[in-house]
């Protein structure tokens, strides 16, 4: 729990503090004679002026000093038209400035910058506005989400930013809510919840504007949720429309036309108690002059189809593009990438429009590299399948049929009655990692992703609101028991940059980093692909060859993606920076050496930039010898099976190390010693480990523990194995966690 998560109150005017350093910004309620340096209303005032007129026709325009939207412009192409920054000139960029966030979890928020401000969010949904040229925190509001809410964030705490619009930034927040804040002071205009209070939602994904209309949607099918959108009219919060992605129960009637055609596709099953799923928890894109919006759609709720919809079928619009309507919010056309999916193949992840010449012929495309594997080239203005090809291994399919745009499956990905082995895995291909498209290239970048996963059913599937419902035995994936095959289990992680020439429909260059879950993408008209890497670094690589033209550490691995902007004539581009998201909490794989976890940043750059980065002392630490216990096979197995049911998803399959949230490897005596209190009466409640006494008693809660000892005893068996000095590599990174010294 970080100081600045526990600051009382919704609002910190820290306008009032100019000049201050986060520091004194951990308790500002200390120092009640603190001087008020200088009347915060010209500084609100003048960031009010900022923003007053920032609509849709400023987003079209897109003037290159500034990054208005979250994608940049509504086409989401994430390219900036900046090139001071460029190739001859970026071995001389330094750092401009750094802000800590002092907070330890997923970053993932693209910034937005106007004028010289830029507004970002950080974990559990805190939006900050700082000097854009300085790094000063102009203010913070902390929309104070309970922390229990925390166990329904599927992929950590992580929000992906705000949307700016006539003298107000807008945030969604984890818990639900809809807030409008002045973008002057961070003082909340309206606040509405958008969700039903008795169903597992959250909200980590930033919101569109267009038309004065705020449209935000929401995540939670992992846990049973049915999936929609929402627009709300932007001065005054009111509900305008809402579009359901997914059929509710046909007995209850349907709310529109779509709804009744895609209730068609749903056959024997009653997924409207689970949810059904579909959520709409990332990417959005907008034509002002088709006058369509364009949503990606996520997974079945559960994910397991035989469960879901056992009669078969399509299951609209699950895993599908959707284009509609923005003044009405019906349906124009929709894509469905993965026909009755059973992989978490969402197609959520980041849509890109664009025009480009295809076979003689000026076509107006989206383009889209869903988790399922396939890169889409799709017409907008119809929904016509245009092309996709893999852009990572897949085994789920053989290929998309070019006639019919429908992938063709591989029965040998069907899990119903034998466990299946299937890339992507459900982290996909590719996930939220934004993409981007450089126009003078022609091409298309993706922050791509090579993971395997082993698919079970779960036998024992019945929905319990506070459980992950997705009807997949987790156990099936957990770390394999011997050397050997978690040797090829660790070596099969895999995570690279590539260059996609969406035309031909194939890669152009790929740069192969250390390991996988590596930041999202910024491309400049300064020939310039920016990342943040898993393993602490931020980078530029040359759009059109891929070559690394410059690096710096960071300390901490990044996932966001970059902006960039200008102020006073210079160039900067700027990274949030911190480790986290579905990856870190949830695959159980280790992360690198490198990515030490310092605390999350604001890392903002400039040619000739001379500010430095603390380097942190590190040590890396061993897995620990864990208590004595004494336990029965018996015991052990109902251990692994409850771990599973209930612990893996953010303790990591098999007793994961990946991450932000503590690795139970390592978990002290002391820990061990108060276990049930912790697991079972809810001792770290306020620190996001909720209690589980719905589902476990304190026998269940030390079956969990035997399992946890086993496994760290299975571990330390692995890391003192002779294989340490044949891959140190693979070895030496499961092994030894790093650790930051003194903090
Ligand atoms: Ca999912």
């Amino acid at each position: 729990m970080k100081a600045i998560e526990l600051i009382p109150g919704v609002l910190l005017l820290l306008a009032l503090l100019a000049g201050c350093t986060e520091q004194a910004a951990e308790d500002p309620g200390s120092d009640p004679a603190m001087p008020q340096a200088e009347a915060p209303e010209s500084r609100a005032a003048a960031i009010q002026r900022a923003t007053a007129d920032i609509d849709g026709a400023r987003i079209v325009v897109a003037e290159a000093e500034n990054w208005l939207s979250t994608g940049r412009t509504y086409d989401e192409q994430r390219h900036s038209p900046l090139d001071q920054i460029n190739r001859e000139t970026v071995s001389d960029l330094g750092l401009a400035w750094y802000w800590d966030t002092d907070t330890r979890r997923g970053l993932e928020a693209t910034p937005i910058v106007v004028d010289g401000v830029m507004f970002t969010t950080g974990t559990w949904s805190v939006v900050w506005a700082h000097d854009a040229k300085t790094g000063e925190l102009l203010w913070e509001y902390d929309p104070q989400v309970p922390r229990a809410w925390g166990r329904y964030a599927c992929c950590d705490v992580v929000n992906r930013g705000v949307a700016a619009w006539k003298g107000r930034v807008y945030v969604g927040t984890l818990d639900g809510r809809l807030v409008a804040l002045d973008a002057g002071t961070g003082e909340p205009a309206w606040d509405v919840s958008t969700i039903p209070p008795d169903r597992a939602y959250t909200i980590t994904g930033a919101p569109r504007i267009l038309k004065d209309k705020v449209i935000i949607g929401n995540g939670g099918a992992e846990y049973g949720v049915r999936g929609y959108i929402t627009a709300y009219d932007a001065a005054s919060g009111e509900r305008l429309w809402r579009f359901y992605t997914v059929p509710g129960n046909p007995e209850d009637g349907f709310e529109s036309e779509d709804m009744e055609l895609a209730a068609a596709t749903w056959q024997g099953g009653k997924w409207w108690e689970v949810g059904g799923g579909g959520t709409v928890w990332d990417s959005m894109a907008f034509d002002p002059e088709l006058n369509l919006l364009y949503i990606g759609t996520g997974n079945g709720s559960p994910w397991n189809r035989y469960i879901r919809s056992p009669g078969g079928g399509d299951n609209l619009y699950l895993s599908s593009i959707v284009a509609i309507d923005a003044d009405t919010g019906r349906r124009a056309w929709h894509y469905q990438t993965t026909p009755g999916d059973t992989w978490d193949y969402t197609a959520v992840q980041h849509m890109i429009l664009a025009d480009i010449e295809i076979d003689g012929r000026l076509r107006k495309v989206i383009m889209q590299a869903p988790k399922n594997g396939f890169f889409y080239v799709i017409d907008r203005t119809n929904g016509e399948f245009i092309s996709a090809e893999a852009y990572v291994p897949v085994t789920w399919a053989t290929h998309v049929d070019p006639e019919t745009g429908r992938p063709v499956e591989n029965p040998e990905a069907h899990y119903a009655n034998e466990k299946k082995r299937v890339r992507p895995g459900p982290l996909g291909g590719h996930n939220w990692h934004p993409m981007t498209y450089h126009p003078g290239t022609g091409l298309v970048y993706i922050p791509a992703l090579d993971l395997r996963f082993d698919f079970a059913q779960d036998n024992a599937f019945r929905y319990v609101p506070e459980n992950w419902n997705t009807g997949v035995d987790l156990m099936a994936t957990a770390p394999p028991p011997t050397v050997e095959e978690n040797l090829d289990n660790l070596a099969a992680i895999k995570g690279f940059l590539a260059a996609w020439d969406p035309v031909g429909q194939q890669e152009v260059w790929r740069v192969q980093h250390a390991t996988a879950w590596n930041g999202g993408l910024l491309s400049t008209a300064g020939g310039l692909v920016f990342q943040g890497r898993a393993d602490g670094r931020f980078a530029a690589y040359a759009a059109d060859t891929g070559e690394l033209l410059w690096e710096s550490p960071t300390y901490v691995g990044i996932i966001a993606a970059p902006v960039s902007y200008s102020i006073d004539g210079e160039q900067y581009v700027s990274v949030v920076a911190g480790w986290g998201g579905a990856y870190a909490v949830a695959s159980g794989a280790p992360r690198h050496r490198d990515n030490v976890l310092t605390e999350g940043r604001i890392l903002t750059y400039r040619l000739n930039g001379d500010e430095t980065l603390p380097q942190p002392e590190v040590t890396y630490l061993a897995v620990p010898t864990p208590p004595a216990m004494d336990y029965a096979p018996e015991q052990l197995e109902r251990g692994e099976e409850a771990f599973h049911a209930y612990c893996a998803v953010c303790h990591g399959p098999g007793v994961g190390t990946s991450g932000t949230i503590t690795s139970l490897l390592y978990a002290s005596h002391a820990t061990h010693e108060i276990w049930n209190a912790i697991v079972v009466d809810g001792a770290y409640t306020e620190m996001g480990m909720p209690d589980f006494s719905h589902a476990l008693d304190a026998e269940g809660a030390q079956d969990i523990r035997a399992y946890v000892i086993e496994r760290t005893k299975g571990m330390i068996a692995f890391c003192e194995s002779s294989y340490r000095e044949e891959y140190p590599e693979l070895l030496d990174t499961a092994c030894e966690i790093p650790q930051v010294t003194g903090s």
